[in-house]
């Protein structure tokens, strides 16, 4: 083993904890994972294993592979198969659960709980007509997302690091089975709850919620469980509007927000067919199975709170309907706050003023007709220090709108006499807020090919500018630049 670097753990030293595993059989179903065949580290997150304290020379380890593939267990795992259930595209699934992921533990460092999950280890007693398997595309598309909006200031699990195998995993075509260490202060769902209320199991209810708010809000643990689960309640309507009006700002799309896919603290929290916007088109669907636009990009602050809705439903055992109802009251004034919030830092306005919201709707408004790339027009306009990159902006808009943005830009202008900072600090500050490095669908898709020919160096490359996407990092322009149509819309496929 390597010398530890000061601070960090070696793996004989870490010892995983199960507080969710122990809370008993009613949550979930100890499982071992089925081992990949011959599986190989693809990538390491050295960020994630300075977050858990494990050093990061470990990751050179021959056994590293196995660790994460389910071939051996870190010390003190106690693999747990998690039962959740969840409303699904509006409909209510009893069958759900996590078919193909366990909970391995959970590592504690710098005062913070965080919970090992691995994604892709075999069939679970919930994996019904799947094959437990998570494939190398899928993987690697989950792996980017979360350290892409991480890196956005978005909450979002992340990962530890992904392996690659030779198992043939059936999909569409044949593929290859992969895994990844998914890493989370919480993997408790909107569907846990879900599960145990329309199963009447409400002592196990309780339970749960003094569970996640002895983490979570340790502030109401000694209370009643009435007054825990309002805060509970409270706590994740604040959190998910939060979240909601992030992906908007930066414009992405979760594509699949059942409620098991709901985390209870407000992460962004299991990717399928996600998307970020190339042009700004509010419609976005970036689910190839959504034909009626259920999760389309505009559509989920509406559809977040409708899966608030649901959640407070099976909270239903617990709080009074006026209780649940003032809870839910408040997701959309919180969200409008955010998201103005977010919309001036993108727009350089640090002073608020009254036709802030209406200057950003005739914007996006502007985008919409114009077809024009939502990061880049954005990034654009963040050079703006004395004198304006009218040209730099000009060739983002179809011709069309060309009036419109002038119109535009001459309002902007106005509006930033009122502002006390100086362009160049304005400039700087939204250069930290607008990213050049965007997790494009064609981009994804590149590395995805490249890796599956066995070529990691792609990833490995778009990993580490995701990670510091305000950064110009020179050379790498082709990273940043939008697709040509026909990158745009590319066809994502739900399975995984
Ligand atoms: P998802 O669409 O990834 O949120 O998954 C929905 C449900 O199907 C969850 O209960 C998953 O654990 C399960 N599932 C998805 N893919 C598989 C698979 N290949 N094998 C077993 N279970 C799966
Ligand atoms: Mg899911």
């Amino acid at each position: 083993m390597s010398k530890p670097a000061t601070g960090a753990t070696s793996l004989s030293k870490l010892h995983l904890q199960h507080h969710f595993a122990d809370l008993g059989p009613v949550f979930g179903t100890p499982t071992a994972p089925t081992p990949l065949q011959n599986p190989h580290t693809i990538h390491v997150n050295k960020s994630v294993m300075a977050l858990l304290g494990i050093d990061p020379g470990e990751a050179e380890h021959p056994e590293w592979a196995l660790l994460t593939t389910g071939g051996q267990l870190f010390p003190g795992s106690k693999p747990f198969a998690m039962k959740y259930t969840g409303h699904q595209f509006g409909g209510y699934n009893p069958d759900l659960g996590d078919g193909r992921a366990l909970l391995l533990g959970e590592v504690e460092h710098d005062g913070q709980r965080w919970e090992l999950h691995l994604k892709g280890a075999g069939k679970t007693p919930y994996s019904r007509f799947g094959d437990g398997r998570a494939v190398l595309r899928s993987t690697i598309r989950e792996y980017l997302a979360g350290e892409a909006l991480t890196a956005l200031g978005i909450r979002s699990t992340r990962a530890l690091s992904i392996a690659g195998s030779d198992e043939p995993v059936a999909r569409e075509k044949m593929e290859t089975g992969a895994a990844l260490i998914r890493v989370a202060r919480s993997h408790v769902r909107f569907g846990h709850f879900e599960y145990l209320f329309y199963t009447r199991q409400l002592e196990a209810q309780k339970k749960l919620v003094a569970f996640v708010c002895e983490q979570f809000l340790p502030e109401v643990c000694d209370q009643a469980t009435e007054v825990q689960a309002e805060a509970l309640l409270r706590y994740t309507v604040a959190r998910s509007a939060e979240l909601a009006a992030g992906w908007q700002s930066v414009g992405f799309a979760h594509g699949v927000l059942n409620t098991d896919n709901m985390s209870i603290i407000g992460d962004t929290f299991d990717f399928g067919p996600y998307g970020f916007l190339d042009d700004y088109e509010p419609g976005f669907i970036c689910n190839h199975s959504d034909h009626t636009g259920r999760y389309a990009f505009d559509a989920q602050p509406g559809v977040v709170l409708w899966n608030l809705n649901a959640l407070a439903h099976a909270f239903s055992s617990l709080l009074d309907t006026e209780t649940l109802k003032d809870c839910l009251g408040k997701f959309q004034p919180l969200l409008i706050d955010y998201y103005a919030g977010l919309m001036r830092a993108k727009l350089g306005l640090a002073v608020e003023d009254d036709g802030d919201q209406q200057l950003c709707a005739d914007l996006l408004q502007l985008m919409e007709h114009g077809r024009v790339d939502y990061s880049l027009f954005f990034r654009a306009l963040s050079h703006y220090s004395g004198e304006r990159p009218a040209a730099a902006l000009e060739v983002l808009v179809a011709p069309a709108q060309h009036e419109a943005l002038a119109d535009w830009l001459r309002r902007y202008d106005q509006r930033l006499q009122k502002e006390s900072r100086s362009a160049q600090e304005r400039s700087k500050a939204m250069l930290a807020t607008n990213p050049k490095f965007v997790l494009r669908n064609y981009l994804a898709q590149r590395v995805i090919e490249a890796a599956e020919a066995g070529d990691y160096q792609p990833l490995a490359t778009f990993f580490d500018l995701l990670q510091s996407p305000f950064e110009e990092h020179p050379g790498f322009e082709d990273w940043a630049a939008a697709p040509s149509d026909s990158g745009k819309h590319l066809p994502i496929s739900c399975s995984s």
